[in-house]
């Protein structure tokens, strides 16, 4: 099958509901005159991180004034300044994957809800995590079919390709740049080096996240049902968190699954003993669950957390630890400081009111909501078993439990 062959398989068999997401790289200057060439209507989808370079911004126009492209740009919920102050200046420096989830794995996420299909420019042969990449494969995670037509084409042939056609293309590339990402995570590669050699130069990072690292990416559908990943439920005392865990571990193990529950409560009893509720101890007490979630879900367990993880930074570094090893899934435990108080059968919300109980998150602490989780429910307007239910269809949808029968009470 040509790279002709399989964009007019996918515009055939998914029409409409067929999408091309474009880094204005090489390759998405050869798909969208290939797209063009066959008459193919297609929505054109960016990720702008907007952190991209001025040549980005310029070579996108070209093409798209050039194609009269169907562009659609999907920015992140955060703008940079919001992002700097919810979780530090310059992430990309001290947390890249965090930094990539919001900016592009995210966005990208909520892009292709409306698509069955996603053409990609990924080609083998630009880094050992793309080599096992397939000219048509299912992508558990994103739950739709990935059309990469150029899988198989070598650098010489795509220059080629766009030489040929007098095809516009990124002029960085021309100025030692091979492969091209946000500005302050792409430098020019040396003589010899890895095509993406100049991407996250200087760390371990070999993957934005769209197109999952290894060994997540490589797994097979039956290697992923197994992999471990952590479920990090986040909310106020009382909005539901344990309950729904429970529910969900139920299921799970149901399906065959090893469970491990990390609450909070118990953790305080073990692991961190000793510890009290100031900001140092309570981001002690979330480093330690999330290193002991790191562990588990490298040894293929469902980890089940649920704890208040009152801050958006120390929820990032957990978030870090846990996806070095496998997937991190957060979700937002929703409801309000009145619905908590009004749940309380231990009356600890009245004793903070009274002042008799200090620093209480909700009340005399802050609780910083996420800001991008994988899923929120709120529990004011659900019951858990329901909840439980959305928790698990997620997890279908991320394709790290194979989808059956619905979470029963
Ligand atoms: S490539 Fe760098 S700046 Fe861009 S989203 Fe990822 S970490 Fe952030």
């Amino acid at each position: 099958m040509t790279a002709e062959d399989a964009l007019r398989w996918a515009a055939a068999e998914f029409g409409d509901r067929l999408c091309l997401t474009c880094s204005w790289q090489r390759q998405s200057s050869v798909l969208v005159h290939m797209v063009s060439g066959l008459g193919l209507e297609v929505d054109v989808i960016e990720l702008d991180t907007q952190i991209l370079f001025r040549e980005t911004y310029e070579t996108r126009d070209r093409l798209a004034a050039r194609y009269g492209l169907r562009l659609i740009t999907q920015p992140p919920r955060l703008t940079l300044a919001e992002q700097a102050v919810a979780e530090g200046p310059n992430l990309w420096e001290t947390d890249p994957n965090r930094c990539c989830h919001i900016r592009k794995v995210e966005p990208l996420e909520r892009a292709l809800e409306p698509y069955d299909a996603w053409i990609t420019g990924i080609r083998r042969e630009q880094s050992p995590t793309r080599a096992g990449a397939q000219r048509i494969e299912w992508s558990e995670r994103y739950g739709v079919w990935k059309i990469q037509p150029l899988v198989d084409w070598d650098a010489r042939r795509v220059d080629a390709y766009l030489r040929v056609n007098e095809i516009p293309v990124n002029p960085l590339h021309d100025a030692g740049y091979p492969s091209i990402g946000c500005i302050p995570c792409t430098r020019p590669v040396r003589e010899g080096e890895d095509e993406r050699a100049g991407r996250w130069a200087g760390s371990d990072k070999l993957e934005c996240g769209i197109h999952v690292p290894l060994p997540f990416v490589s797994a097979t559908k039956e290697m992923k049902m197994t992999q471990g990943f952590t479920l990090w439920f986040t909310g106020l005392s009382g909005a539901g968190k344990s309950t729904i865990a429970d529910l969900v571990g139920t299921e799970l193990e149901g399906r065959g699954r090893a469970v491990e529950y990390l609450d909070g409560d118990v953790v305080r009893t073990h692991l961190s003993k000793g510890l009290g509720f100031s900001k140092e101890d309570r981001d002690t007490n979330i480093e330690r669950i999330g290193w002991v979630a790191s562990r588990l879900t490298r040894h293929g367990a469902a980890v089940l957390v649920s704890a208040i993880s009152p801050y958006e930074e120390t929820r990032a570094r957990a978030r870090g630890m846990v996806e070095e090893l496998g997937p991190f899934v957060e979700v937002f435990v929703a409801a309000s400081v009145d619905a908590c108080a009004a749940r309380d059968v231990k009356g600890l919300y009245a004793k903070a009111f009274a002042g008799e109980i200090k620093e209480f998150t909700g009340v005399s602490d802050p609780y910083e909501e996420p800001v991008s989780p994988e899923l929120t429910v709120r529990t004011e307007d659900e019951e858990p078993e329901s909840s439980a239910r959305r928790v698990v269809e997620r997890l279908e949808q991320l394709g790290l439990v194979e989808a059956r029968a619905a979470v029963t009470a």
